[in-house]
Parts: C-alpha cells; structure tokens; sequence
C-alpha cells in the first residue's frame, strides 16, 4: 500500500520536528539533504531506523518534544545490550490509548465487560496499555499484573471477569489449572486478548476450546507506543491496524525494497503523529505481509497477517523467501504427522533443494503422505521440496530449543 498524501503531510511535520530536535534520525536527514517528502517515490528515499539507533540513544536521545512535555518513558527489554528508553508526551499516551480501545472494540468488547490484566505493569509497556485502552473504553479493569495463579483464579471468579488478557503460554497455564480444579462453571470469561508472542493453531485451539472463549491477536512494541496498535477480529484472519496512526510497509530483507501487497517481506513501521519519539521507517525485524483486499467483518481498518517469525529466520532458496514457520503452518495441518520435523538445504549440482523430514506411526502409507505434504508445501512458497517421512522417534530430540531447520549450503 503506497503513502497516501494526508499520511505524507504527517510525515512532513514528524521530518520537522526531528530536524528540529536534532537526534540521530535528524541527523540522517540532514546528511540526505532531506527536509520534506512529496511523493510516495520520495517517502522510500527517506533512511531506514533501526534498533541499534535507538539503543545508541540511550538514555534520552530520542526526545523529540520539548522536555516539559514528555510525561512519561517506557524501555524495551535490555537482553541483548543497552535497552531503548520511548520518551512519550500526554498526546502519545492518549493516542496509544485510543488506538488499544479502537483494539478492544474490533473484538466486540464493550464499557460492561470487566477485563482482567495479567501483562507486567512497570517500564514494560503491557500492564499500562491494556489497561488505559480499557479505561478509555468505560470497561471495568481488574489489574492483577503476572503470576500468582491463586489470587487469578480467586478474582477471576469473584469478579467475575469476562476478558482476560495475557500471553498465550499464560493464558494456556491458567486454562489447565482451570480444568484441573473444575472451575468451568463458576468462570464468566468471554474473550481472551493475547499479546504477539508467536503460537501456533493447536495451541489457540487448546486454550479456546477449555475455556470456551474467543481468542485475539494484539499487536505491538514498545518502539512504537506498545502493545495494541493493531488486533485481529472474529474473522482471524491478520490484524487490523490505525493507519492514521502508523504507515506500515513491508520490505524485502534483503534488497531493502518494499514489496507487493499480499507479499511476505519484514514489517517497516513510521509514526505518523507520534511527538515524544516519532519514528521514520522502522524495521521491526518481524515478518508478515499486508493483506490485500477488505476484510469481511466490514472493519476499514487494513490488515495486516500474523506474523511469522523474524527476518533472521529468513531463507532463501531458489530465489524465493521462505521462513520456517510457513512449513511448519502446513505439517499441523496433517494429523499423521508428529510436531518433529526437520528442514535440510543443501545445494547440489549447482541448485539448491530443500528436504523436509517428517515423522509418522506405521498405520500410514509412506508414499502417499509424502506425495500429499510435498503438494501443499508447493502452492505455499511455489517450488516442490523432497519430503521424507520416517518412523515415529526416529528425528533427533532435545530438552533444550531442537534445531529444525539445518542449511548445508554454508557449512
Ligand atoms: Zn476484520
């Protein structure tokens, strides 16, 4: 989806300020030459952002308002390095929290629902956003913040809460312990919002069917105000975001262009309005593509798909991207297949094949499971790879994260 020229005035006031401000993206401008942009051709010529810029900032580099302005800051995790400090002034936080309403109301919560909050409060952004977006809203906040399973549970049910919000590895914890004590009944819980750790169908299935809720997608991070910029709807097919708020491209890792609608690429995000620590051009390192087209829930909003992992998961064969979690999509798909499988690229003979290693019991017909996967995996990422189906136990397992997909073109 190219700029649109409203979004393209915003950008112009964000490219002041920050010529303004002076701070590294400032910087890059000045050494472009660049003071405005008036094309959606002269928008790509705009540098890119990236994560080490920001953690170059630290503390408050960032800061593109005025010092009396900023309210508040936040800070993304610091495991690898120095972590990154968002300066946001009284408009950024009240925007986040119209946009996280906007995120409860395309999942059909209400000002009557009663909406528990199991995300971390603190520098993190998730405990706060879920909630400001909730107080926006009207609805009734029950602010537990992570862990003590007990005192969940016990206000789950006194306060009768109807939407839960969490990760999803929490959401399936406290769904077990639902089960295990019978509390089914005496549980009033509706909707589920779950933030964008990636997971996988049968695990959304799991945790749907045990408590009998609908489950959506919440998208963010803390660059880019945090959680709740965008959500999936009943449909569940991608994420509706705010294109008022945000210009999302998606482009090609590697050569750095943006790609098609409908094509998977890595998530480029620019602030549109954002004044503590506007950002130009983003890259997320997450990968997802645009979903062309309007959504059937009738919301205008556009969409964005799940996202699939990270750009560095990224490989290319035969000229074409592929990402491990698309294989990895369509093996769930297939009952007879266990969750081991196994990715091998090697190049040979001057090109390069892919053999995907799957395991089944010997009730199955070899041949024909292998002829049926490697058909699915050819109208998902265009080439046929050479399928492999092996006994039950027969793939290497370990206690630690198993490494699935092994590329012999680099050994
Ligand atoms: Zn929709």
């Amino acid at each position: 989806m190219k700029i649109s020229n409203e979004q393209l005035a915003l950008v112009n006031g964000r490219i002041k300020a920050l010529l303004y401000a002076d701070n590294f993206y400032g910087k890059k401008l000045k050494a472009a030459s660049i003071s405005e942009v008036n094309s959606a051709d002269e928008f790509e010529t705009l540098p890119f952002s990236e994560k080490a810029d920001l953690r170059d900032a630290y503390p408050l580099g960032l800061m593109t308002a005025p010092e009396e302005e900023i309210v508040r800051i936040h800070s993304s995790s610091g495991t690898t390095g120095k972590p990154v400090i968002i300066p946001y002034t009284a408009k950024d936080v009240d925007d986040w929290a119209i946009m996280f309403k906007r995120c409860y109301e395309i999942a059909g919560i209400t000002n009557k629902d009663r909406i528990q909050i199991t995300p971390g409060y603190g520098l993190w952004t998730a405990g706060i956003g879920f909630q400001n977006g909730a107080e926006k809203l009207g609805a009734m906040v029950i602010p537990m913040g992570p862990g003590n399973t007990e005192k969940q549970l016990q206000m789950m049910q006194d306060m009768e809460s109807t939407v839960l919000c969490s990760t999803s590895s929490y959401a399936l914890l406290l769904s077990e312990e639902i089960e295990k004590r019978q509390l089914k009944d005496k549980i009033r819980l509706k909707k589920g919002v779950i933030g964008s750790e990636r997971w996988s169908d049968k695990m959304r299935d799991t945790i749907s069917n045990s408590l009998g809720i609908s489950l959506y997608d919440i998208y963010g991070l803390t660059e880019i105000y945090g959680p709740g910029i965008g959500i999936s709807c009943d449909e569940n097919k991608g994420m509706h975001y705010f294109d008022d708020y945000l210009y999302i491209e998606i482009i090609d890792p590697k050569t750095l262009k943006p790609v098609p609608d409908g094509e998977m690429g890595e998530i480029v995000i620019t602030t549109l309005v954002k004044e503590g620590a506007p950002l130009i051009r983003y890259r997320t390192h997450d990968l997802s593509r645009i979903i062309p087209g309007e959504c059937p829930c009738g919301c205008k909003y556009p969409r964005l798909d799940t996202i699939m992992g990270r750009t560095d998961d990224m490989m290319k064969i035969k000229g074409v991207n592929v990402f491990p979690s698309q294989i990895e999509e369509i093996l769930q798909k297939f009952d007879e297949v266990s969750s081991e499988y196994q990715i091998r690229i090697s190049h040979l003979d001057g090109k390069d094949t892919m053999r995907i290693y799957v395991e089944t019991n010997g009730t199955v017909d070899f041949m024909d499971l292998s002829k049926r996967i490697a058909e699915k995996v050819k109208s998902a990422i265009g080439f046929t790879p050479l399928v492999k189906v092996v006994e039950e136990g027969v793939l290497p397992r370990s206690e630690k994260k198993t490494k699935r997909v092994i590329d012999e073109r680099y050994d």
